[in-house]
């Protein structure tokens, strides 16, 4: 079964993600559970968290039918030692909140080396700070995704996202989510059949399914491998309706939340309709 929705708004507090998912008809939904610009938000009341359990159980929404995502400003593979020990409290909060929330799993973009250290020592930091953050949490899995390459961004090619789940001591808790505008943007060519094929099957060898938590579903604004990470409405960028097609009909998508991010919330209703229609 595809289990579709977007990324919501949790304004107003994270208790009001469920049903903004269910107004759209989702039946998968991402968050983030603070603001994702702040370093730091004030922690989760509790009747906050209660309220969101109970919605969640209201409008249907399982722990794996949802894909928290964490702030912008955390890199894990920061390369001094103040900023990385920023993210890393801010990443630990922000799993510990995951925990709170009944949640089984939190998104991350893995990080940046920001030019200062090899892209080697940069993907060994992250491991390090998943590890950390798994240490002092349980039942959440850290979900890695693969990013557009922009800038010094890391975790662009299947095979850097390998080197983190190497030295990840607990494999049973990092997967991954695969964002369909990145891997484009990052020289994946998931424009039609073939290529599509072709960069599964790449992933499945060199990461492989068993580690998939998650996908990001969003068309492409710049070219196959620009780097440049620019989210599109499905079927109207370069990846084009087949992509999202192939995707719908491949069961190896199955019983993941498939996250919308594209950039036009007013018709999220109606992309969330269209592709359970080629599901
Ligand atoms: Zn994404
Ligand atoms: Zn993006």
């Amino acid at each position: 079964m595809k289990y579709i929705g977007a990324h919501v708004s949790a304004n107003g507090g994270v208790e009001n993600a469920p049903e903004n998912a269910f107004n759209i008809g989702a039946n998968a939904f991402a968050l983030f559970t603070k603001n994702q610009r702040q370093w730091v938000s004030a922690p989760l009341s509790k009747k906050s968290i209660d309220l969101f359990k109970e919605r969640c159980e209201k409008y249907g929404f399982k722990p794996f039918q949802i894909l928290p995502h964490d702030s912008y400003l955390i890199n894990l593979g920061h390369p001094e030692d103040e900023g990385l020990g920023k993210s890393r409290a801010a990443f630990l909060d922000e799993m510990q909140r995951c925990e709170q929330l009944g949640l089984d799993r939190l998104n991350f973009h893995p990080g940046s080396h920001l030019n200062k250290i090899s892209i080697d020592e940069c993907l060994a930091k992250i491991s390090a700070s998943i590890n950390l953050a798994l240490d002092k949490t349980s039942g959440v899995t850290a979900v890695i995704e693969n990013t557009a390459g922009q800038g010094s961004n890391l975790g662009f090619t299947f095979e850097q996202i390998a080197q983190i789940i190497d030295k990840v001591e607990d494999k049973s808790r990092v997967g991954v989510c695969i964002d369909t505008c990145h891997s484009f943007a990052a020289g994946y060519d998931l424009s039609d059949v073939k290529g599509f094929t072709e960069a599964f099957e790449h992933f499945d060898r060199v990461v492989g399914f068993k580690y998939l938590r998650g996908m990001h579903l969003n068309d492409a604004k710049k070219g196959l491998n620009s780097r440049v990470d620019r989210h599109d409405s499905i079927g109207k960028g370069l990846l084009g309706e087949d992509t999202f097609k192939i995707l719908m009909k491949d069961p190896r998508f199955d019983n993941i939340p498939l996250i919308l991010e594209t950039p036009d919330d007013t018709i999220w209703k109606e992309e969330i309709e269209r592709l359970r229609s080629w599901a």
